[in-house]
């Protein structure tokens, strides 16, 4: 279902595997030989845009029903699809990576013809298909996907004792990368079925509920789940090794655990964290959002994505982000970063969907921001704002936080860390605690299981504070730079301040002064004069609470 509201990466080391891509290049170079002015290919653009043959059509259900041979890397089956037409029509947008075959796509007994465009599939039907009517096709395929950005987005890998290990991670890279679907953020299916027939012997953890799994008779077992919330393309996930399970819950939410073998003693450990981390989070934005389909993490060899109600983990078992101390204030050390900030995605990223790429700090800002909300519920506020100021030397600001709309573009790595920090300049800005956490509790609640864009965000925090944020959201969203709080000393005391900003209308009140006596002030893009008792010396910015620059001009 399509639930936006009002409007139409960091890459690790990607793992390219040289020999399968090779075959690729030609048409990747083509596709790359057309290009927009965003910088966007032509390829970004058919996965990108929200052309007339996807908004044409509201999705429903999905039923991806598929064999897994991990030996030869070959994916079989189909991928039932469910809309509901909102226009007339003839055509539909789908998209499947070209390393894939299309056996064949049925409406029934019809056999609907189609044209492959590098990644996109448009398919034609016989008649129009009425407005308000909903139909359902089968699209078969198969082949052997490839290996490609961060995660490998499906890996056909073998775990330590040499058991098959398969697993996706398919964000960057786009879920049509081993499926087909209609591949971006926008639609949502309402509901979804994922059958996955793998050797006997082995386990397949998916989204969802665990339904139950079936010995075909061949040497295969089909195991079936279901998820019965919406899902966003790149959270279906399939988790394929030689998995051992153990269980817990959390009053009536169940909490199921798959590892290897080998790690089980480590895990029952380290997977106590997700009983408070799923408490916190509860507290500040309310219950955890999928309580049907219960809450999973799930041993992979990557080091952990947020796939909805089945997180995968890879953190080694320990603290901090691969064992390191991730933001160097030795709060991260304290807990599994993997297992808080994966799980925050449950809240931001899952139910609260961003609807275009380019406005994907709702999902890691607020994760990032998450990870301070945790250190402060449990080690308090002190705690919290050592760690957010520590994400400090991560940050760029070289490019805006939101990227180009519409052309599958990848926002820089800020998304997190300078969104944390903005998240936590707000807070200062609102200035009232009670109110904020009503703010944020709100905000979440509003928007659960919707896919919104940064405009939706602006509206709301505005409307419930009365305030006019949106220079301060543009400021730090639209902009490379930080705000510059510019001050001149003026002899006898008296300060001379203004905000060197790019909106306008940037007035975002600050506090200066002593941590003792903070005096808060409104600096606006025009001078302004103040008197201080304090002495130049001892004079400071309270800039742990405000993300800013200060520059003191001669
Ligand atoms: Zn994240």
């Amino acid at each position: 279902m399509i639930r936006t509201i009002s409007y139409s990466h960091w890459n690790g080391c990607p793992r390219l595997k040289p020999l399968i891509f090779y075959r690729f290049t030609l048409i990747l170079a083509f596709a790359a030989a057309v290009v927009s002015a965003h910088g966007a290919t032509r390829g970004d653009l058919l996965r990108g845009a929200y052309g007339r043959y996807r908004a044409n059509n509201d999705l429903l259900f999905y039923h991806l029903d598929i064999r897994v041979d991990p030996e030869k890397k070959f994916l079989q089956g189909k991928n039932t699809i469910r809309f509901r037409m909102l226009k007339d029509g003839k055509r539909i947008q789908l998209d499947l990576h070209p390393a894939l075959q299309i056996d064949k796509i049925l409406l029934g007994r019809v056999r609907l013809r189609h044209t492959r465009d590098l990644g996109a599939v448009f398919v034609d039907f016989p008649q129009v298909l009425k407005a308000g009517a909903e139909y359902t096709i089968d699209f078969y395929y198969s082949g052997h996907p490839v290996e490609t950005g961060r995660f490998g987005a499906i890996t056909f890998r073998k775990d330590p004792t040499g058991h098959p290990w398969v697993n996706t991670a398919c964000e960057e890279t786009g879920a049509s990368v081993w499926w087909p679907n209609k591949d971006q953020w926008r639609d949502e299916v309402e509901g979804m079925e994922i059958s996955v027939a793998i050797p006997n012997g082995l386990v397949d953890v998916s989204n969802g509920k665990f339904v139950g799994k079936t010995d075909l008779g061949d040497g295969y077992t089909r195991w079936d789940w279901r998820v019965q919330y919406p899902i966003n393309n790149y959270d279906v996930s399939l988790n394929i090794g030689n998995y051992v399970h153990f269980s817990d819950r959390l009053g009536d939410l169940p909490l199921d655990f798959y590892v290897l073998p080998e790690d089980k003693p480590k895990a029952e450990q380290q997977f106590t964290q997700a009983k408070g981390m799923l408490q916190i989070f509860g507290h500040y934005f309310g219950d955890y959002p999928f309580p049907q389909d219960g809450y999973k993490l799930i041993e992979v060899p990557y080091s952990g994505m947020e796939h909805q109600t089945a997180v995968t983990y890879g953190n080694h078992f320990t603290n901090g982000y691969l064992g390191r101390d991730w933001v160097g204030s030795g709060i991260s050390l304290r807990f599994d970063f993997i297992i808080i900030h994966e799980s925050a995605h449950e809240w931001f990223g899952n139910s609260v969907t961003a609807a275009d790429r380019s406005d994907m700090w709702i999902h890691e800002g607020f994760a990032t921001y998450m990870e301070s909300l945790y250190v402060e519920s449990r080690w308090g506020r002190a705690d919290a704002l050592k760690y957010l100021n520590g994400l400090k030397p991560k940050v760029k600001n070289l490019e805006p936080i939101i990227s180009a709309r519409g052309v599958n573009s990848t926002p820089p790595i800020d998304q997190y860390f300078k969104g944390a920090l903005f998240l936590n300049t707000l807070r200062s800005v609102v200035d009232n605690d009670p109110r904020w956490w009503a703010l944020l509790h709100g905000f979440y609640q509003h928007f659960k299981y919707q896919n919104i864009m940064t405009e939706d965000v602006v509206e709301y925090f505005n409307k419930q504070t009365g305030m006019n944020l949106t220079p301060i959201f543009d400021e730090y969203l639209r902009h490379a730079a930080l705000p510059v709080l510019e001050l001149k000393w003026s002899p006898g005391g008296s300060l001379r301040y203004r905000w060197q900003a790019y909106e306008p209308g940037f007035a975002m009140p600050v506090l200066l002064g002593t941590p003792e006596h903070w005096q808060r002030i409104t600096p606006t893009t025009v001078w302004q004069t103040m008197q201080t008792p304090v002495s130049r010396d001892q004079f400071q910015v309270a800039t742990d609470l405000f993300y800013v620059k200060v520059d003191w001009m001669p």
